[in-house]
């Protein structure tokens, strides 16, 4: 009898996350299936995708796009696809019982509520989207344990600890995450250096290549705060156990120190592959496409330092929130998301950017999490209050 094929649902299936998740799936035709294939608003890409993987259903994000969708689907004669649009059918197809597996690579809290759908549902969910977890994580771990979900983080950093530790492991054996950074293009420059970056040069990453509003999160060090916050609810870790350690070779993905001072890391290529290929096959291995590490082709050393909180001080209000909990961190990511597409239009400098975010924080109250409404509220708020410390 031929082995049941693992059913996929891509949201986010055009950007770069998706892209390499693809790449890995299009390797194991025999193990994996696309049963959905969705994007935010570029109808061409998607269409071109489904041409080539054929799932029985296609999302665009935007529901402008709907009859464009359709009639790209015609076009390629793919009319048998059903074509969908809103966040409603993501959340619905995350749900469906023609979906066992979400590739969550939304970028932003826009990829909440799928999730979110994905997580009640019991699917086993490949988790890029870390502002879910930023704006949620409670709420969305609390679900994921109700519905029966399996998260594997994908984000580099969190699927290196995922690996490094233990299938049964107690709390109080670890001592210590310690996550690293590469650093960004702007490692070792002073905060004044830093006035006239371009949205180019910010999104010029030495290491990987990934999406605009990551890569700029990267440079203001914004990616690693929030996934200070995701190793939090990931790892039920507290604040004062996560450390962050700039490694400017980008080939140790995280350390777990235990108590009784042994330390695991993992190590790899910079390719986004390798997480995602374990995030389909755990506790398997895959092939995805990624090459063995030869430490001495790669430059022969392994460097480590502090990072620099006064040049880039988004990493400390990531801190802050966290510690301040509640409705603290959904505060950050909304202001974060409006303070970098703002830079990325030209709108804002990049110092703005964590200036955006600070005042925000001031402005907005903090308060306990009722609900994901709440939560969705407080978005919307912090978005307006952010907007309004734009340059006009
Ligand atoms: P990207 O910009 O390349 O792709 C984003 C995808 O989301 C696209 O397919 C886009 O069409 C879709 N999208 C955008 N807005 C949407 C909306 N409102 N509704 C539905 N779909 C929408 O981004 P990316 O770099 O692939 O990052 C995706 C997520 O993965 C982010 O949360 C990022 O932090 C995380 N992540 C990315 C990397 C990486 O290497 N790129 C690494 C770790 C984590
Ligand atoms: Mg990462």
């Amino acid at each position: 009898m031929a082995l049941q094929r693992q059913r996929i649902a891509i949201f986010g299936a055009t950007g770069s996350i998706g892209q390499s998740a693809l790449d890995v799936i299009r390797r194991h035709p025999e193990k994996l299936q696309i049963a959905v294939l969705a994007a935010g608003s570029n109808v061409n890409a998607l269409a071109d995708l489904c041409a080539e993987f054929r799932p029985k259903h296609a999302i665009i994000a935007d529901v402008e796009c709907l009859d464009a969708l359709r009639d790209a689907l015609h076009d390629r004669g793919l009319s048998d696809i059903e074509a969908h649009a809103g966040d409603q059918a993501h959340c619905d197809l995350a749900e469906s019982s023609e979906v066992d597996t979400v590739v969550a690579a939304i970028v932003g809290a826009a990829g909440l509520a799928s999730t979110l759908a994905a997580a009640r549902a019991g699917k086993r969910i490949l988790l890029a989207n870390k502002e879910s977890l930023v704006v949620a994580g409670e709420l969305l771990m609390h679900a994921a344990h109700d519905g029966g979900a399996t998260i594997i983080p994908v984000d580099s950093e969190h699927n290196a600890i995922f690996q490094c530790l233990p299938s049964e492991v107690d709390a109080k054996q670890l001592q210590r995450i310690i996550l690293t950074a590469s650093g960004g293009p702007f490692r070792g420059r002073p905060r004044d250096a830093l006035k006239d970056i371009t949205p180019a040069q910010a999104v010029k990453h030495p290491k990987w290549s990934m999406g605009p509003k990551i890569s700029v999160d990267s440079a203001t060090l914004m990616n690693k705060g929030l996934e200070v916050i995701e190793a939090h609810h990931l790892f039920a870790m507290s604040p004062d156990q996560i450390d962050v350690l700039v490694h400017p070779q980008s080939l140790v993905h995280s350390f777990v120190e235990f108590v009784d001072g042994s330390t695991m890391a993992q190590l790899g290529l910079p390719d986004m592959r390798t997480a995602l290929a374990i995030g389909f096959s755990w506790p398997d291995r895959l092939t995805s496409g990624v090459g063995g590490l030869d430490l001495v082709k790669e430059g022969g050393k392994l460097e480590f330092e502090h990072p620099d909180l006064q040049a880039f001080p988004c990493l400390a209000l990531a801190f802050e929130s966290l510690r301040k909990g509640q409705t603290a961190p959904a505060i950050l990511n909304a202001a974060n998301e409006v303070a970098v597409d703002a830079f990325l239009n030209g709108n804002l400098s990049f110092l703005g950017i964590s200036d955006v975010v600070e005042q925000t924080l001031l402005k907005m109250e903090v308060s306990p999490v009722e609900s994901i409404a709440h939560l969705m509220d407080v978005d919307r708020e912090s978005r307006n209050v952010a907007v309004n410390l734009l340059p006009h």
